[in-house]
């Protein structure tokens, strides 16, 4: 896959039996559906629950960056 920031190869690197996707050169990191809750519970955050529900709600962000599109069906992403 490649990152939706700098368009390098991203490598999959396995933490705590989830694979994320991993960018070497900007050190970002891409989580799929569901990746980051999984994340969350295994770092022991489970009573932090909707992570995600809440913020998906929210306008996006006021920012003058670009909007970067998704790397597995290129959709302009939401902030
Ligand atoms: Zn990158």
């Amino acid at each position: 896959m490649d990152s939706p920031v700098c368009k390098k190869d991203m490598f999959v690197v396995e933490y705590k039996q989830i694979e994320l996707d991993y960018c070497h050169s900007c050190k970002g990191v891409w989580f799929d559906a569901g990746e980051l809750e999984l994340l969350l519970e295994a770092g022991g955050l489970k009573g932090a629950k909707q992570p995600l529900g809440d913020v998906l709600k929210l306008p996006d962000a006021q920012t003058l960056e670009k909007k970067r599109r998704c790397p597995i069906c290129t959709t302009n992403m939401k902030k």
